[in-house]
């Protein structure tokens, strides 16, 4: 059955996810994400998709992601979750 509080707990990662890619988020709330991460699929998917698009986009534009790519991968990884629902 669907969990409430976990859903909750992986909305606030998302919210997180473009900082902790950058390696600009706090110790103790990397530890938080990658222990939610080691228990939630859901989570270890949009990691990998949120990866697989900078990757994509570095090599293609070999340059930085702008802020704009990153907010649209957030928002469409947020409908994405909201459609599960
Ligand atoms: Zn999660």
């Amino acid at each position: 059955m669907h969990d409430h509080k976990e859903c909750t707990e992986c909305r606030q990662f998302l919210e997180i996810l473009s900082d902790y890619h950058d390696g600009e988020l706090e110790e103790e709330l990397v530890a938080r994400f990658e222990l939610h991460m080691n228990d939630c699929e859901r989570c270890q998917a949009v990691v990998k998709t949120f990866r697989q698009t900078i990757v994509y986009y570095r090599t293609t534009r070999c340059k930085a992601v702008p802020r704009e790519v990153h907010s649209g991968l957030i928002t469409a990884l947020r409908a994405c979750m909201d459609s599960e629902e």
